[in-house]
């Protein structure tokens, strides 16, 4: 039986969950799999002024802003200050990728849609905390996606975080002020919110420590997998939040279901470490392929990162539409984007927010 709604509360004794619109579900074994969400931003004025970046609901707001912002741009004649300009909190994967992104559409599907803008106005700023990029990559490959951001034309800050961000600009930890008026916050995920209070142990990210076969201490019949737990690595460090890690926890908490109605326990659940890929701008990619992490960069690794997320799709037909549009539009560029609409949500009210601003200087 599937049953679609919002769990609201958990019981991990009673083996229980409770929903928002307050049926109580309880079963023999209880497994909690509601994965992440964007970690609460860690600056003065984020929660209000950036695009967390984590749904696809996030994603199209982000578009809806960037378009939005090219189209005043090209209403007004003129680009005012930060107006186009475009900054990435965060340089793991997903800032990497977010920067690389917003360059090739600055670049490319932005240009050829709105010709009156000029090109010179636009600026991406990937802002990361730390020395280097892709943390938890190889050194290299962090340096290597550098030197492609900066080729395509990002701004690339380094060994110092934001610290402040309002309605137009952000303020970095060494005093820099940028005008900007699109701040996207990637600064890494954190246990969905049915961890929180539920009374299961939690550590690292909120999320819940698990024993290698994915049950909880003191907490008979229940199993957390994917994103919501710490699942010890062979090193006993917990392994990474990704999607490859969660697909396999899910299969071994389903095993461990079925040979918990054999009377059987649950076995250590062996994560079969296939590498780790980060795209970075069409074309450029890097993968760190198996337990050797024999590093592939360049086009190579950006056809199999396509490859890669292709597959995970479910349903044949999916997998060869996207392979197929992806290849494409990697390898022939018309550079008119085809979602390069904007929803109303999305318009913006310029003289709105600028009255909202409470920075003079925005
Ligand atoms: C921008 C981005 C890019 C990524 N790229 C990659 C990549 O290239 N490769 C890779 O391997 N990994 C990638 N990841 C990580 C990957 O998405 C996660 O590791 C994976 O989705 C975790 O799977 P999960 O099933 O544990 O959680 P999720 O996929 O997050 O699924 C959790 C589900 O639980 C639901 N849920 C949450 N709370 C409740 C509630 N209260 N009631 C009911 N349902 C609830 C959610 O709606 C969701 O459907 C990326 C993540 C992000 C944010």
């Amino acid at each position: 039986m599937v049953r679609r709604a919002e769990v609201a509360a958990v019981d991990p004794l009673a083996r229980s969950v409770t929903t928002t619109d307050g049926e109580r579900i309880a079963g023999d074994v209880l497994v909690l799999a509601a994965g992440s969400r964007a970690a609460p931003p860690r600056a003065d004025g984020a929660e209000a002024h950036a695009i967390p970046l984590y749904t696809l609901d996030d994603a199209g707001r982000l578009r809806d802003r960037v378009v939005g912002r090219y189209r005043e741009a090209a209403a007004a004649g003129t680009v005012r200050d930060g107006e186009l300009t475009f900054v990435v909190a965060g340089g793991g994967a997903t800032g990497v990728e977010t920067a690389g992104a917003l360059a090739e559409m600055c670049r490319g599907a932005l240009r050829v849609e709105f010709p009156g803008v000029d090109p010179a106005g636009s600026r991406v700023v990937l802002v990361g905390h730390g020395p280097r990029l892709l943390k938890g990559f190889a050194d290299h490959s962090g340096g290597y996606a550098a030197e492609v951001l900066r080729d395509r034309g990002v701004e690339v800050r380094l060994g110092v975080g934001v610290e402040e961000v309002g309605p137009g600009h952000v303020r970095l930890g060494d005093g820099t002020r940028i005008d900007t008026r699109c701040v996207v916050w990637a600064g890494g995920v954190r246990a969905s919110g049915v961890a929180e209070g539920c009374g299961l142990p939690l550590g690292r990210g909120g999320r819940v420590d698990v024993r290698p076969d994915l049950t909880v201490p003191g907490f008979p019949g229940v199993l957390v997998a994917g994103d919501l737990a710490n699942i010890p690595g062979p090193d006993g460090r917990p392994l990474p939040q990704l999607g490859a890690v969660a697909l396999q926890a899910g299969r071994s908490a389903a095993d461990a279901v079925l040979r918990g109605l054999d009377g059987a326990a649950p076995e250590p659940f062996r994560y079969h470490d296939k590498g780790m890929m980060a795209m970075i701008a069409r074309g450029a990619a890097v993968a760190e392929v198996g337990h050797g992490r024999h590093v592939v960069r360049g086009r190579p690794a950006f056809a199999a990162w396509l490859a890669v997320h292709a597959a995970l799709m479910s349903g044949v037909r999916e997998r060869a539409d996207a392979f197929v549009r992806w290849a494409w539009e990697a390898l022939a560029p018309s550079h008119r984007a085809p979602g390069l609409h904007l929803s109303e949500e999305g318009r913006i009210d310029w003289d709105e927010e600028a009255g909202r601003s409470d920075d003079p200087g925005a």
